[in-house]
């Protein structure tokens, strides 16, 4: 069986203990791959490197421009080979063929972002009261560890290494270690199109060691992680000894609100892949349908027929829909909240069922809950997985106060023809992200990231400028 080894300092090396795991494919159970597993000499030798990178300047003080030419000749790269990172994605996440392709094209599009943004990360002139000139400069912070999960591998792990290098930082990827590959396969990517030795490793070691050797390592200066909340918090407390900068990107349980003057079909024909598309593996899955209560049953039953038409199965069958979750863990996680639905006096209107014709993978068929109370355990926390509470309410009021009754706030919808009211709610709705008519608020170009426990800071777009760059001011006296 093929072993993918590490990247350290941009070179492909065996873990120093000689140590692998496995991989298992979410579709067969079987394993499919081995993975060099990193352990705390190679997070060490790695920062080590990282950080002498950093200072010799042969990527910080690089000129923006080339740096951006890099990053688009890496999106060039990840194009041309779309297909074997695709297969990858697909094979080792289960994530149907035509999401695994959709989102390799939208990691090379983050690449292009990022590669016209280089150049175009400017500071300011400020007027002042001193004779001179006020300048900021946008520097970047050092050394950045990026602590990515496994629902989205390539295009999360986009999200944080573009930006990261465009500032004209360097990188160590810790990748989760069930997706570990296309991220090793991305930095092989990014090496060929010209990016200096020493700049990006990625290492695939447990979470507990990344956390106690790479978080909290001196020479570190940022740390982006996208994961669950919990983790999330352990590392901001890890990040706190040596005051290391953190931006958190965490759990999500968005409200997809419909009211009653909404075109039904279209919201139904999208809602179904907001919160079933990748299994429900997405923290901005729209988990909690609320349905004005005129159009409730209705809607329920355009729900179920067009939930009952999705195709589940094998992720490299080119008609599959939705492919299995990521582990037998994930899975029974599902399975627990289903129980739990029940035993709260939710009814299940379909689904919930381990289908009997794909034994070994972990597959499940999406399940609708009705007969559900907010504040049920299964409409407050994050299943992450094909699970969709639908909630009656009655006025604009209670939808925007139901949309807000949870711990999170990372993204939600709102179906409505009236323009006005579309505006009161999302403006209304403590979130981060927001789409009217549409369940589709990530877009590369915009700023994304979450209020209350979805985390802070925002990714993509040129905010995420300032989660790579420290502000420098300097006064120039013209005396
Ligand atoms: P997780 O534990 O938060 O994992 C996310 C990343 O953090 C992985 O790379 C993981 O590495 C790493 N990690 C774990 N413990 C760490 C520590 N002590 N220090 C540093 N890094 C650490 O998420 P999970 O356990 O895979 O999933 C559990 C739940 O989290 C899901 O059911 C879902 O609710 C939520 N989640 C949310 C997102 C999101 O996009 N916001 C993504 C994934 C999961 P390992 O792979 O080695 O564990
Ligand atoms: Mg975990």
């Amino acid at each position: 069986m093929e072993t993918a080894y590490l990247v350290l300092g941009g070179e492909r090396v065996p873990a120093v203990t000689g140590k692998t795991f496995p991989l298992l494919e979410p579709a067969t159970g079987q394993p499919f791959m081995e993975v060099a597993e990193a352990g705390r000499e190679d997070i060490e030798r790695a920062v080590r490197i990282a950080h002498q990178t950093f200072e010799t300047g042969s990527w910080s003080r690089l000129s923006a421009t080339a740096r951006g030419r890099i990053l688009l000749k890496a999106a060039t790269l990840v194009r041309e080979r779309l297909e074997q990172l695709a297969t990858i994605e697909a094979r080792n996440a289960g994530k149907p063929m035509r999401d695994a392709r959709d989102e390799v094209g939208l990691a090379a599009a983050v690449l292009e972002y990022w590669g016209g943004a280089a150049n175009k990360i400017m500071g300011e002139t400020i007027p002042v009261q001193d004779t001179g000139l006020e300048v900021t400069l946008r520097e970047p912070v050092g050394v950045c560890a990026l602590i990515t999960p496994w629902n989205f591998p390539l295009v999360i792990a986009s999200w944080k290494i573009a930006p990261a290098l465009a500032c004209g930082n360097t990188v160590i990827v810790k990748p989760a270690q069930l997706t570990p590959v296309s991220t090793l396969l991305l930095a092989d990517i990014l090496m060929e199109a010209g990016l200096p030795p020493g700049v990006i490793s990625v290492l695939p070691a447990p979470g507990a060691i990344a956390g106690n050797s790479l978080v909290t390592h001196p020479l570190i200066s940022k740390v982006s992680f996208t994961g669950s909340t919990e983790v999330g918090a352990h590392i901001m407390r890890l990040c706190a000894e040596n005051i290391t900068r953190v931006s958190l990107e965490l759990g999500g349980k968005a409200a997809n609100i419909v009211f009653a003057d909404a075109d039904l079909q279209r919201s139904v024909n999208s809602s179904v892949f907001a919160v079933f598309g990748n299994c429900g593996q997405d923290c901005c899955a729209r988990s909690r349908l609320l349905v004005q209560r005129s159009v409730y049953e209705e809607f329920n039953q355009l729900l179920a027929a067009r939930t009952a038409a999705l195709r589940v199965g094998q992720p490299l069958d080119e008609q599959t829909e939705i492919g299995p979750l990521i582990s037998a863990a994930q899975r029974q996680r599902s399975l627990d909240y289903l129980a739990l639905a029940q035993q709260e006096g939710a009814h299940v209107l379909m689904g919930g069922n381990v289908p009997s014709e794909q034994p070994n993978g972990y597959f499940l068929q999406p399940a609708i809950l009705t007969q559900v109370d907010n504040r049920m355990r299964v409409a407050q926390e994050e299943i992450f997985g094909p699970v969709v509470t639908v909630i009656p309410f009655d006025t604009e009021e209670e939808a925007i106060r139901l949309a807000n009754d949870v711990a999170f706030g990372l993204s939600g919808s709102v179906w409505t023809q009236n323009l006005g009211r579309a505006l009161r709610v999302a403006k209304g709705v403590r979130a981060g992200v927001l789409s009217v008519n549409s369940n589709h608020s990530v877009h590369t170009e915009a700023p994304f990231g979450g209020y209350k426990k979805s985390g802070f800071g925002r990714e993509m777009g040129m905010h995420a400028v300032q989660l790579y760059t420290e502000v420098k001011s300097i006064f120039f006296s013209q005396e």
